[in-house]
């Protein structure tokens, strides 16, 4: 195992596993190295939301361009990844969160998302399952969910039958920046080059960007999920409860099998050292209690499983995408604070364009690695000298 191409890319999750796609459909040459099995880390155990509204309005254009893929999956890469288009349905418990959801409605306009409001009646007359709590709801008509279990390796494979060399059980664990090319080892020594690097390593990209002079305040966190028993196929979209600001914090979803899949709340402790993530008792009853508030049928429904997986989040919750600040032909695309499935194959898209053509069509300033430089006060002898 070993090779050269015109990219490397570290990390297997849908962010790799997307840009190994793109990046051939521009021509480059591209290997992808995964230290597991592609889409096994967050990419794999997420949610499933395929969700616009409610993100920073900086992210929508990125949305945008992330759910036209997901609409062209089948055409693009050969499947369809479960992805289900019924619309994406937030809801909240009173009137100022009905403001909110009201004015980010309007506010996302701006971007071409075309939300309705609707009133705790209008609500209960299109979904009559849903509880008499709620007094609003703001529906996304283009939202939906998809199987993360099956996406990353999908669009993976999909990079494979275009000519990228996908190695799985591949842990980089050491970058050398020669004078033409990055040289890359993996554990069982095998050495990779390239002149340009991708590093999409998720919760573990802060440990390779500080390796380059650019740490980042990443923090590693569980979000927890639950799946109900099978129970009769009613809901159409996914939907997320507002319980204490605009994004929404319980969130849950129907697959046509008839499980409910749950989400969101208190997060569980995570580790990017051991790699593993746990699920408290007590946070799955708190989804329970949310989704029992909005959905009363389903308070019997008995939990089956419970999982969660391992995501990293910033101070100011947006990722870091985009070229390295101190290393020419280093790039990043990591830390998608607990929302980077919808945007996944947007941000291979984006990433792939930047790295071939030198520029993106879509704006990512907002997630340069420069906003966390160390920016160094003056020295005590210069303080001195300004006496
Ligand atoms: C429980 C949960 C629920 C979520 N729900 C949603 C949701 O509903 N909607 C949404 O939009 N987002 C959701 N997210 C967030 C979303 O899943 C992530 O933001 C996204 O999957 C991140 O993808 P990634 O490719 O950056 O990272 P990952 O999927 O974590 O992939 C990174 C990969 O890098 C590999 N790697 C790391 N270090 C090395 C190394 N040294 N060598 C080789 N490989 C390495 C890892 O093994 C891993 O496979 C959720 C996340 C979690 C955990």
């Amino acid at each position: 195992m070993s090779g050269t191409a015109d990219v490397i890319i570290v990390g297997g999750g849908i962010m790799g596993a997307s840009a190994a796609f793109f990046l051939r459909r521009h021509g480059k040459s591209v290997i992808l190295l995964e230290r597991d099995l592609v889409g096994q880390a967050a990419s794999g155990t997420n949610f499933g939301n395929v969700r616009r509204q409610g993100r920073y309005l900086h992210q929508l254009s990125l949305s945008n361009r992330a759910l036209d893929i997901w609409t062209r999956l089948p055409g693009l890469i050969g499947e369809d990844c479960e992805f289900v288009q019924r619309g994406h349905l937030r809801v909240c418990y009173t009137d100022e969160q009905a403001g909110k959801l009201e004015t980010y409605a309007r506010d996302a306009r701006d971007y071409g998302l075309d939300l309705e409001m609707m009133s705790g009646n209008a609500l209960r007359a299109r979904f009559p399952y849903l509880g008499r709590e709620l007094v609003a709801g703001c529906f996304d008509p283009q939202g939906g969910h998809a199987n993360p279990r099956l996406t990353a390796p999908a669009i993976a494979r999909a990079a494979m039958r275009a000519g990228a060399q996908v190695e799985e059980g591949a842990e980089v664990v050491g970058i050398a920046r020669g004078s033409e090319d990055f040289v890359v080892e993996v554990r069982n020594r095998a050495i990779f080059r390239a002149p340009v690097l991708l590093v999409t390593a998720g919760a573990w990209g802060g440990k390779l960007s500080a390796q380059f002079g650019e740490p980042v305040p990443i923090q590693i966190h569980g979000p927890q999920m639950a799946v109900t028993e099978p129970l009769p196929y009613r809901m159409g979209p996914s939907f997320g409860v507002s319980t204490s600001h605009v994004f929404e914090t319980v969130y849950f979803r129907q697959v046509e099998r008839g499980n409910v899949v749950i989400g969101g709340g208190t997060r569980g402790p995570a580790s990017n050292d051991t790699n593993r993530a746990a699920v408290l008792p007590e946070n799955i009853l708190g989804q329970m209690e949310q989704l029992r508030r909005v959905i009363p049928g389903i308070a019997a429904a008995s939990i089956i499983r419970v999982w969660s997986g391992v995501e990293s989040y910033f101070p100011d919750d947006i990722p870091v995408m985009g070229p390295s600040a101190t290393t020419p032909g280093l790039y990043y695309a990591f830390g998608f604070c607990g929302a980077g499935f919808q945007i996944g194959p947007g941000v291979g898209d984006v990433m792939a364009e930047l790295i071939a053509t030198g520029a993106t069509t879509t704006p990512i300033a907002p997630y340069s690695i420069s906003r966390f430089a160390v920016t160094r006060g003056p020295s005590a002898a210069q303080i001195s000298k300004r006496r």
